[in-house]
């Protein structure tokens, strides 16, 4: 079974067809670098990371691009109070951006570009809008997209313009989608922007957000691409702007596949700073969640439905990731990584099918469980085989290297240790495997776990 897609384009699920044969071309919305990511963003940054992990496991080499908005309405408001400039404000929080990243074990894209780095991309496109007539100029310097002009916009969204008045316009960067209106691409100089701005053939002024993403995204990726992301509170005006803009100037296709994931909630409905259950990342650290809990809490859930985060859900989510831990001890106690000759068990082809299948996490998540239930009861009763040993092997690797739940725990280890690894990888070379055997057996009996991968032996916290 190929892997099928729901394309918000479409509404509807689909076989994925790469432009190109065994490559993927990713795009996906980043932060707006004026303020801490909260758990909200990392639900839709997870989803997205979730994405790749799964077609790079299915053999796809994919080029993932995340964009830093680190110029717009926001950040330069809130770098304009803080007194500080826009570069100053937007590296501190593209930097916290990075250390949650980390911390919270996603795998970094390829590219970040910076909007403020693709300022004269962006005029370019502009330039081409202006001339193909699909864009007009202000007095103030500004630039407008005329949305009439473009036969199909609305088409993501499924507005209708009708209601527009020609000509009603909207400078700011986020509006309702009740109200679609001629949008900025450029917005003229004015004095509450500060030092921020860049000479265009127009006037002195700033890029809109939705540019930025359209020049962005092209200059990474070509100007057709196979996948766009983003939370579904971008559909509209974002999404739909950039394809506008980003068709109008090509003439060409955008985007094949549009996948948007719905929104996380907290304890009390919609998250809130006034109702102070906006959760950051180092919240959550302070409060004792693990990465791997949080991975759990946001990958648990379809990605196309609402999801709610709870501070009570904590206990539970480590119980859960524990288990899928606890079976990694109980696989290498028995050898299992010994006897794996990548073979994977049946339970396998029905995960592989569910993730296929638009991402269905939340029944892959039981294929796997179950899978862990029947092997721990074939140790109880000791009646598994080795091939069964070597395919759960396999199978646990896989699943980790999708969903990242089994804890990493960062530690020193003393020189004996060292010495004792150092001997036990000399006897694996002498093909010693009672050494070899017994030198694991004396560390677990230490407190470690050494597991032999196909990268050398590894060790960890028993
Ligand atoms: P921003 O930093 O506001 O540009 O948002 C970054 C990403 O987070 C975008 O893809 C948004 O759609 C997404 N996002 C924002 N709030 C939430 C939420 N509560 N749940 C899921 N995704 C969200
Ligand atoms: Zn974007």
């Amino acid at each position: 079974m190929s892997i099928q897609f729901y394309n918000s384009l479409k509404r509807e699920k689909e076989n994925f067809v790469p432009i190109e044969e065994g490559k993927v071309g990713l795009y996906t919305c980043g932060p707006t670098v004026y303020d801490f990511a909260h758990i909200g963003n990392f639900r839709t940054f997870m989803f997205e990371d979730l994405l790749k992990r799964w077609l790079t496991h299915l053999g796809y080499r994919v080029n993932h691009v995340m964009n830093i908005t680190d110029v717009d309405d926001k950040t330069i408001k809130k770098a304009s109070a803080e007194g500080i400039s826009l570069l100053d404000l937007t590296t501190r929080y593209t930097d916290h951006f990075m250390i949650d990243l980390e911390w919270l074990k996603m795998l970094p894209a390829n590219s970040y570009p910076k909007a403020t780095n693709a300022i004269p991309k962006m005029i370019k496109l502009i330039e081409r809008l202006l001339e193909k007539g699909f864009a007009y100029q202000e007095r103030d310097g500004s630039v407008y997209f005329n949305i009439r002009s473009f036969p199909d916009y609305g088409r993501l969204t499924h507005i209708d313009i009708k209601a527009q008045k020609q000509g009603d316009r909207v400078s700011e960067d986020e509006y309702d989608k009740d109200a679609p209106q001629d949008f900025a691409l450029w917005k003229g100089w004015k004095e509450s922007d500060g030092n921020v701005g860049w000479d265009a053939p127009w006037g002195k002024g700033r890029p809109g957000w939705h540019i930025e993403c359209s020049a962005m995204s092209s200059d990474a990726l070509g100007d057709h691409f196979d996948i766009h992301c983003g939370g579904v509170d971008n559909m509209f005006p974002h999404h739909e702007n950039e394809i506008a803009q980003s068709q109008c100037a090509t003439g060409e296709p955008f985007v094949n596949v549009w996948l948007h994931s719905e929104f996380l909630m907290v304890d009390g409905g919609k998250m809130s700073k006034s109702l102070g259950n906006f959760y950051r990342i180092s919240d959550l650290r302070e409060l004792g969640f693990s990465p791997e809990s949080i991975r759990y809490q946001l990958l648990a859930g379809h990605y196309r439905s609402k999801i709610l985060f709870s501070l009570d859900k904590k206990h539970e989510s480590e119980r859960i990731v524990q288990r899928v831990s606890d079976f990694q001890l109980r696989l290498i106690e028995n050898n299992a990584d010994q006897f794996s000759v990548g073979l994977f068990p049946e339970a396998y082809s029905e995960f592989k099918n569910r993730m296929n299948n638009d991402l269905d996490t939340p029944r892959a998540l039981a294929t796997f469980f179950e899978f862990m239930k029947k092997i721990n009861s074939k140790l109880d009763e000791q009646k598994i085989s080795e091939m069964e040993l070597g395919a759960a092997w396999e199978f646990l690797n896989v699943f980790d290297s999708i969903f990242g739940f089994i804890q990493s725990n960062d530690f020193e280890i003393s020189q004996e240790i060292e010495e004792q690894l150092n001997k036990r990888n000399q006897a694996r070379l002498n093909k010693n495997w009672a050494e070899s055997d017994s030198i694991r057996k004396s560390l677990h009996k230490k407190g470690w776990i050494v597991e032999d991968t196909h990268d050398g032996q590894k060790i960890k916290k028993a």
